[in-house]
């Protein structure tokens, strides 16, 4: 039996979820909308911290929004894992970063992930593990993949191997480059599977998410690489939101050539950096230094996000209008 035969009939088995087809590279997930249509979920970024930096706290206010929105998944920016990821999927920080802190009942759901660069840091193979999901089923990390729930198709994106100085000048850090092979035919194959499954979406919403920011006012500002690289693909084909975490900040702002929209939510733990740039550019619509979540509620015609801080405030509320196409 093959070992993507046994990853693949793991993952069925464990969230019921099924592979509706893996061809081109990008791993394709179903999660159905509730009965009228609708879907909402969270997007948590930048958190595993064993409870410290208000976690525990951000985790509080996500079981109460979770709850009132009857969320169907929550989505993990990346970075899940601090300072330096898992050691092995059996690093005890599993647990004591995640299944021990996001206790609320709202949030027994679905959670899907992507890998940032700190967990790039550690054994990044260990969070793709099925060893994990025997251990919390809500775990779900992979580098590349889809959720498809019809309404909305959510294309995340691996972004850390995109960014250059990871591999020319990583300091101290040692990045775990396993599964990734030489960074530019990856980030070719990725960039082409990609695009291939965008232009191939009929979903109402589109929306990409990746760890790191194309556009941010924080700390690490814009991914050059990304602007580049993936950006022109997602202007090209309609997508409504990229959504990212890496600054430990909530963030809105618009792109100046397309209708999409960049939301950064990296606030799950450690915040308050205080380096902030140009909140006077016209793009800027929202920056909040401090922790907090996002939450997304999609229906056939409308999306409402909204920013919450750690005593579960709205602080920013964007929304998102389509019309009903008639099939007449
Ligand atoms: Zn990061």
């Amino acid at each position: 039996m093959s070992m993507s035969f046994l990853f693949t009939f793991t993952i069925i088995i464990s969230f019921g979820l099924c592979i509706l087809y893996a061809s081109a590279e990008l791993q394709r997930l179903s999660h159905s909308s509730k009965h009228d249509g609708a879907l909402s979920f969270l997007v948590l970024g930048d958190w595993g911290r064993r409870g410290a930096y208000n976690q525990s706290q951000v985790s509080f206010q996500m079981g109460k929004v979770g709850e009132k929105l009857d969320i169907d998944f929550v989505v993990s920016t990346g970075d899940n894992f601090y300072d330096n990821g898992l050691t092995s999927d059996h690093d005890n920080a599993f647990q004591e970063s995640f299944t021990q802190i996001y206790t609320a009942k709202s949030l027994q759901k679905q959670w899907y992930s992507v890998l940032g660069n700190h967990d790039y840091r550690g054994d990044a193979e260990a969070q793709l593990s099925p060893v994990l999901r025997e251990i919390d089923s809500r775990w779900l990390c992979l580098r590349s993949f889809i959720v498809d729930s019809e309404l909305v198709e959510i294309f995340f994106v691996d972004t850390t191997p995109f960014v250059e100085e990871y591999f020319t000048e990583p300091q101290e850090h040692k990045y775990d480059w396993r599964g990734i092979g030489p960074q530019k035919p990856y980030i070719t194959n990725l960039l082409k599977d990609l695009e291939l499954a965008l232009r191939e979406s009929t979903a109402k919403w589109k929306i990409v998410v990746g760890h790191h920011a194309i556009r941010s006012v924080g700390h690490h500002g814009d991914t050059q690489e990304l602007i580049n690289q993936l950006l022109p693909i997602l202007q090209a084909n309609n997508i409504d939101f990229y959504m990212n975490g890496h600054d430990h900040c909530l963030e809105h702002i618009s792109d100046t050539e397309s209708p999409i929209q960049f939301l950064t939510s990296g606030a799950g733990s450690k915040a308050w950096r205080g380096d902030i740039k140009g909140m006077n550019r016209r793009d800027v619509n929202f920056f909040y230094d401090g922790q907090g979540f996002m939450s997304v509620k999609l229906t056939q015609t409308d999306a409402t996000i909204e920013f919450y801080d750690v005593f579960g405030n709205v602080l920013h509320r964007l929304t998102s209008s389509k019309q009903l196409h008639s099939s007449m």
